[in-house]
């Protein structure tokens, strides 16, 4: 039996990230296990605190100051074994604690001391008497017979109108009792039954390979609409039925009822559900359902990837490529890389799945370390949509300053009058705005960076957000001398406004981040909109995704322009899967569909390639870029972010630690340093904001070095400063 165990400490402080040995008492010898949270003495003054196992051993060098272990709190681990690994390997990765990766895998919660809910039912004790054998006793007699241990004291009050005092005087009596049952927090809708499909050839043999195949990491390259998830829900049936398990992602789960809709139509309580809009109570219960064997299946957020199953059978993740597998708070993983490595750990598949495949995993593709399943065809022989590109400088020429193109507005009409249903889609994103020429569609960009440069209005200058280049701003446009040189800027306000003053009888849906800010207010939209109550959706990227309308057979992409040119080094590569994605909302019943992409840079190989749905010209374009730019997957991105109230504290301290990286880097030659400059979004909640970007082939020791440079390098100023550090961070903004 173990005498001493490693224990992480339930504490914030990166002081205190490692594992402190602790003496496990006898009487606690035979049921301690790696995994279990438990009591510890802490600190000088020996205050009591949560701490987590993570290692046991029964040998130890210098037990003369060794504290006991207090307690074991749970009668479950709260960390699985294979766990402990992974754990390990991204806290490298990640530059984080013990502590942040633990906290990705306990229940939220439980640390405060959540437990389950418990309700007061009510329940038959004794039959009624001849005195109390009349109304309303007899009535609350006779529903608590039939519901029993169902309803609380409250809920019967309520539910059948029914005073309080009646049911106490019962209860007082001893005809009822009341009984103490659990509850589940998480409120479950019930889904309209979604019938098992007939696989065609090619999802049948996609579920064959992967189930047969020895390979463990597959990718399925499926064109919009092709079946994919129908290809999921089979493999995961055939994981149930082997008595494994399976975890589904999907891009935040709140924003794709869709997906549930499915998947809850089809496994129906057999599945827990995952994300971050659930309340602590509703995560912990989903989580011990899990725990406990209840469920087979989880669909969920990236969070879910964490879930304790106990013999996993397969990972899906649909939409690989979405951004919100990436995490923006710490520990900044991305879940893709992640679900690689434990799939190598738990020995379980690994499913992505896309349409358009993020030129990383393709990459890996190519490079054989997945293998590739390709489908090109719509599962229910739907045609894909034509895409026509409009060039938006001839609609000047034509005298149109409207933000619609007439190719646009006459299809709108078109539709309208057909009484079918049109998608308008914005692919904003964050507050960067870029200027170009109006006339001729150039845009000013970083001739060092190729990108964009953003445009400042307090200065009004031009600012290269990777290397820090400032510019000012042209009055007339380099390459065709015309004045109407501008910053852009649309929203889906403008083009609601726009619609209701073009087609005053239309009905418009907007779904965007105000809109949606709210519970369940995605799902409200999407109901409408799909029960045909609303004849335009207009919309950010939330109705590019997953949706499957019939009637949908329009979609207009206002200004391809703004993703194009945002300030990143995947600007090329989001432009295609939003333009690919959203076209593919378009023609999915037996109506064809019509995709109008609005743009002043009509030669985009981007744009283009989008538009003849070619992902593998698309693919061999960008990646010769990315590898040209030492861009990822060739090269890595580590951003340190600087942010703080004190503007000049903080381009001290970023300056000195610029100085600090340029000298210990200039002995790499394969490795970059850009920066210090401002960020793209220079000041968010009074706090200004700064960044240095290396740029090359290094490993997690090296990062991890880098961290405690510049962690040191602050030391003074620690209090004032927040740093935060991210390895290829989905935006530079
Ligand atoms: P994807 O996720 O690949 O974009 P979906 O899973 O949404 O595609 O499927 C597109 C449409 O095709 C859905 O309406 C779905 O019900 C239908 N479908 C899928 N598989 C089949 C099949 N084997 N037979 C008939 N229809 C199918
Ligand atoms: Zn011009
Ligand atoms: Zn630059």
């Amino acid at each position: 039996m173990f005498k001493y165990a490693g224990v992480i400490i339930n504490n914030e402080s990166s002081k205190v990230d490692k594992a402190f040995t602790y003496e496990i008492p006898e009487s606690m010898r035979a049921c301690i296990k790696v995994g279990l949270r438990v009591k510890v003495p802490f600190g000088m003054g020996n205050r009591i605190i949560d701490g987590f196992i993570v290692e046991l051993f029964d040998r130890c060098e210098n037990i003369s100051r060794l504290k006991k272990i207090s307690q074991i709190c749970d009668d479950f681990t709260i960390i699985r074994e294979q766990d402990i690994k992974l754990i390990n390997i991204m806290r490298e990765k990640y530059m984080c604690t013990y502590l942040d990766c633990i906290k990705l895998i306990m229940p939220t919660g439980i640390t405060r001391g959540m437990k389950h809910k418990m309700n007061k039912v009510l329940s038959i004790k004794n039959k009624l008497t001849d005195k109390y054998d009349k109304e309303p006793y007899k009535d609350i007699f006779n529903i608590v017979q039939d519901n029993d241990c169902k309803y609380t004291k409250n809920e019967i009050s309520k539910k059948f109108n029914i005073s309080v005092s009646s049911i106490n005087t019962l209860v007082k009596h001893e005809f009822l009792d009341y009984n103490v049952k659990v509850v589940d927090r998480y409120n479950e809708r019930i889904y309209e039954s979604y019938g098992e499909k007939k696989l065609n050839a090619y999802q049948t043999e996609a579920v064959n390979r992967i189930m047969e195949e020895k390979t463990h990491k597959f990718l399925i390259h499926g064109v919009t609409g092709s079946g994919k998830t129908e290809i999921y829900m089979n493999l995961v049936s055939k994981i149930i039925n082997k008595g494994e398990e399976a975890i589904v992602l999907v891009p935040e789960i709140a924003l794709t009822p869709q997906m549930l809709e499915r998947f809850k139509g089809r496994f129906g309580k057999e599945i827990a559900v995952f994300h971050s809009r659930l309340s602590d109570g509703e995560r912990y219960d989903e989580w011990l359902r899990v725990k406990s064997g209840k469920v087979k299946v989880a669909v969920g957020a990236r969070s879910a990837l964490f879930l304790p199953f106990k013999n996993l059978g397969i990972i899906i993740i649909d939409e690989e490529h979405e951004l919100s597998y990436k995490s923006d708070v710490t520990p900044k993983y991305n879940a893709i890389d992640v679900a690689i490595i434990k799939s190598e750990i738990e020995n379980c598949k690994l499913v992505l799945g896309s349409a358009t495949p993020s030129i990383e995993t393709y990459y890996r593709c190519k490079n054989g370390d997945i293998e590739l399943i390709e489908i090109n065809n719509r599962a229910d022989g739907a045609k894909l949509p034509t895409v026509n590109i409009v060039d938006m400088r001839e609609e000047l020429i034509n005298n149109n300053k409207s933000m619609f193109s007439r190719e646009l507005k006459e299809n709108i009409s078109i539709a309208l009058e057909r009484k079918e249903q049109i998608i308008l889609f914005i692919n904003r994103r964050g507050h960067s705005t870029f200027v170009s020429c109006r006339k001729c569609g150039y845009v000013f960009r970083c001739e060092h960076c190729d990108i964009a440069l953003t445009y400042h209005s307090e200065s009004k200058k031009l600012i290269c957000h990777y290397c820090g280049e400032i510019r000012n701003l042209p009055s007339s446009c380099p390459q065709c001398k015309s004045h109407y040189v501008k910053y852009f800027g649309v929203g889906t306000e403008k083009i609601e406004a726009e619609v209701w003053k073009q087609f005053p009888n239309a009905k418009t849906l907007r779904m965007d981040y105000d809109t949606t800010r709210a519970k369940n207010s995605y799902e409200h939209i999407y109901n409408i909109f799909k029960n045909g109550e609303a004849d335009i959706l207009i919309g950010t990227q939330m109705v590019a995704k997953g949706l499957d309308f019939k009637n949908v057979t329009l979609v207009g992409v206002i200004a391809a322009d703004l993703s194009l040119n945002l300030p990143d080094y995947r600007a090329n590569e989001r432009t295609f899967q939003l333009i690919n994605q959203v076209s593919g909302r378009a023609g999915r019943g037996s109506k064809e569909g019509k995709v109008i992409v609005q743009t002043y840079s009509p030669t985009s190989s981007a744009i283009i390639a989008a538009a003849k749905n070619d992902y593998l010209g698309f693919y061999k374009e960008e990646v010769q870029m990315r590898d040209l730019m030492d861009y990822p997957p060739f090269k890595k991105i580590l951003l340190i972010n600087l942010s703080s109230k004190y503007e000049n504290l903080l381009i001290k301290n970023i300056q000195n630690i610029g100085v600090i990286l340029k000298n210990i880097l200039q002995k790499y030659s394969n490795i970059k340093i850009l920066g210090p400059c401002p960020c793209s979004i220079s000041k968010i909640k009074e706090m200004y904001r700064w960044q240095i970007i290396i740029k090359g082939n290094f490993d997690y020791k090296f990062s991890c070095n880098i961290k405690k440079v510049v962690y040191d390098s602050i030391k003074t100023d620690y209090n004032n400063i927040r740093v935060s550090m991210d390895v290829n961070p989905t935006s530079l903004l």
